[in-house]
C-alpha cells in the first residue's frame, strides 16, 4: 500500500504516457522522496556512506535500474539495502515492482555477490605477527573519505585511522555518571595493555560520550609515540573486510590490524548477525590480546547483554574492564553547558542553562546540537539568549522532548500537593476537600495529555464525560475569579510539565 495515495495515482496516470523527459523528472521526484526517507531511517552517517552514490537509472516496464560506481558498493547496496529500496520504490510507484542495481558503465558484469565472498575468504591460516606497519601512525590527521568509489583503494593503500581532534580528555565533561568510564580511559591512556584493563569495553546510550573518550585514549597515546594506534567502527571494520576479499588482500589486511599496539572499535553492537565478520573479528582480538596489545571496545549494552553476539567473542570481551556510561544527571548536564559555552566564548544566562537542562535530557549530542544552534543563531542576528530567544530558536527541539505527561502522575501529583489519598482521585466521595482537587487534576489532563474526555472520565472512577466538562470549565472559571487558585494550578502544570 503506498503512504502516498494522492501522487503516487497521480504518478501512476502519467507515466505510460511521458515523454523521456517528464518520466525522467518523475521518477527524480520520486527518487528525492525515496532518499529523504533513507536518510531519516539510516541515519546521515550510514546514508552517506552507502547511499549517496546510487544514480537513478531508467525504467522498463515493471523494473527500475539503479546505479552505483563500484561493484563493492552494488553488492554492499544489494545485499543491505535492496528489500528497502523495492518497498520504498513500490510505495512510491505502485507498478515498480523490482528495483535493479547495476553497475555503472558495466551494466550486466558477472555477478558475484557479498555472501559468496564472505563464505570464500574462510581461509583461516596462522598469521604471523608483522613488525608494525607504518600505515597506522600517530597522526592525528583525519582523512575520512566517505568516497565509497576509492573505498577499495583505501583498503589497498592501508587502514588510516580518524580521531577527531575535538575529542580529548580536556574536552570531555566529567560526573558521576561517566567518572568511572573516564577513570578506566584514563588508565588505559597512560599504560595500555595493563592486566584488567585490556580488553577496556565502553558501554552505554547513545551520545554519551563513548566515542569521545576513545578518540581521547587515541590522542593521548599518539603523545607518547612510537604507539601505533588505529580507531575505527565496526561498521568500518566489516567494510573493509568485506572489501579486503573483493580486492584479494585479506592477508594485508589481517596482519595489518595485527600489527597495532592499540585496536579500538566503536559501536560492537553493529557486529551483531554478521557472523562472519564476527569470526573475522574474533580472530584479530585473539591474536592481538595474546601478543598483549590493547583492544578497547563501546558498544550500546554490556557484553553479557549484547545477545546475538558469539557466546565466546562475549565471554572474551568481558575479561577485562567492563566500564558503564550512565545517563546524564542535571548537575552534569549544567557542567557541560557551562564548559561548551565557555569553549564558544559565548555569554549564556544560568537561566538559560538551567532550561536547556531541564528540558533536554535524552543525551549530550542533543544538548551540544541546542546549545550551538543557540549560539549560531544569536551570532547571525546579533542578539543576546534570553530565555524567550532560547524557546523560539529551539522551538522544534523543545517541542520533541516535552515530556508525556500521564494521568496517573497528574493524578499523584495532584493529590500530594492537595493532601488527599490518590485514591480519592477515582472514588465516589463528593466532599469539596476531594471534589476540587479531582476537578484540577481533570483539567489538568486535558491540558497536558491528548486523552479525550470519555478517556479521562473513565481514568477517574468511571466518570461520564460530562463531568470531565463540568471540571474544566469550572476550574477555568476559578482561575479567572481567584488569582491565588490560579498560581496553585499555574503551578502544578509546571511542576508536571518538567
Ligand atoms: P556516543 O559515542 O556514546 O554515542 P559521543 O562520544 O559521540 O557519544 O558523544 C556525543 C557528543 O557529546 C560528542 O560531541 C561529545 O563530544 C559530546 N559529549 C558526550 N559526553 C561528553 C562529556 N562528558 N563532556 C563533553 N562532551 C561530551
Ligand atoms: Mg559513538
Amino acid at each position: 500500500m503506498s503512504e502516498f495515495p494522492k501522487e503516487s495515482e497521480q504518478v501512476n496516470l502519467s507515466l505510460q504516457d511521458a515523454d523521456p523527459t517528464t518520466l525522467k523528472s518523475i521518477l527524480s521526484i520520486h527518487w528525492n522522496r525515496i532518499c529523504n526517507r533513507l536518510k531519516s531511517e539510516v541515519g546521515d552517517v550510514e546514508y552517506r556512506t552507502w547511499l549517496q552514490q546510487i544514480i537513478l537509472g531508467e525504467i522498463e516496464e515493471d523494473e527500475l535500474t539503479l546505479y552505483l560506481p563500484t561493484r563493492f558498493l552494488r553488492d554492499w547496496v544489494r545485499a543491505q539495502y535492496n528489500s528497502k529500496l523495492n518497498q520504498l520504490w513500490n510505495m512510491e510507484l505502485p507498478q515498480i515492482r523490482r528495483v535493479e542495481l547495476s553497475l555503472l558503465e558495466q551494466t550486466g558484469s558477472s555477478d558475484t555477490n557479498l555472501e559468496d565472498s564472505l563464505t570464500k575468504s574462510s581461509e583461516k591460516k596462522s598469521l604471523h605477527i608483522p613488525t608494525k606497519s607504518k600505515l597506522f601512525t600517530n597522526s592525528a590527521v583525519s582523512k575520512n573519505s566517505s568516497n565509497s568509489a576509492s573505498s577499495e583503494e583505501e583498503v589497498k593503500t592501508g587502514l588510516q585511522h580518524q580521531l577527531d581532534p575535538r575529542f580529548t580528555f580536556d574536552n570531555f565533561v566529567v560526573g558521576k555518571p561517566n567518572e568511572f568510564a573516564y577513570a578506566c580511559s584514563r588508565r588505559v591512556a597512560e599504560k595500555p595493555s595493563s592486566p584488567g584493563f585490556n580488553p577496556l569495553f565502553l558501554y552505554g546510550g547513545v551520545g554519551l560520550g563513548k566515542t569521545h573518550l576513545m578518540h581521547a585514549i587515541g590522542f593521548e597515546l599518539a603523545k607518547v609515540g612510537n604507539i601505533s594506534v588505529s580507531y575505527m567502527s565496526a561498521e568500518k571494520f566489516m567494510y573493509r573486510f568485506i572489501a579486503s576479499i573483493r580486492s584479494q588482500s585479506t592477508i594485508e589486511f589481517k596482519e595489518e590490524l595485527r600489527s597495532v599496539d592499540v585496536l579500538m572499535i566503536d559501536d560492537l553492537q553493529f557486529l551483531i548477525g554478521k557472523d562472519n565478520t564476527q569470526e573475522e573479528f574474533f580472530h584479530t582480538f585473539n591474536a592481538l590480546i595474546d601478543a598483549g596489545r590493547q583492544i578497547i571496545v563501546s558498544a550500546d549494552k554490556s557484553p553479557s547483554d549484547l545477545s546475538g553476539l558469539e557466546d565466546r567473542l562475549r565471554t572474551r570481551l568481558g575479561c577485562g574492564m567492563v566500564a558503564d556510561i550512565h545517563a546524564t544527571t542535571y548537575e552534569l548536564r549544567i557542567s557541560i553547558l557551562e564548559a561548551k559555552a565557555a569553549c564558544a566564548n559565548a555569554i549564556i544566562s544560568s537561566k538559560v542553562m538551567e532550561f536547556l537542562a531541564h528540558k533536554i535530557t535524552s543525551n549530550v549530542r542533543e544538548l551540544e546540537g541546542a546549545l550551538n544552534r543557540l549560539i549560531a543563531h544569536a551570532n547571525l542576528f546579533g542578539r543576546p539568549i534570553t530565555l524567550e530567544a532560547t524557546q523560539e530558536v529551539l522551538h522544534d527541539i523543545l517541542k520533541s522532548h516535552e515530556r508525556r505527561v500521564t494521568i496517573e502522575e497528574i493524578q499523584r501529583k495532584v493529590a500530594e500537593h492537595c493532601n488527599i489519598r490518590q485514591t480519592d482521585m477515582t472514588s465516589a466521595r463528593r466532599a469539596r476537600a476531594v471534589a476540587r482537587p479531582r476537578q484540577i487534576a481533570m483539567y489538568l489532563a486535558k491540558l497536558l495529555t491528548s486523552r479525550s474526555l470519555p478517556e479521562i472520565g473513565r481514568k477517574f472512577g468511571n466518570r461520564d464525560h460530562t463531568t470531565v466538562m463540568h471540571a474544566i470549565s469550572r476550574v477555568s472559571d476559578l482561575m479567572e475569579k481567584d488569582s491565588s487558585f490560579a498560581e496553585d494550578v499555574e503551578l502544578l502544570r509546571r511542576m508536571l510539565e518538567t
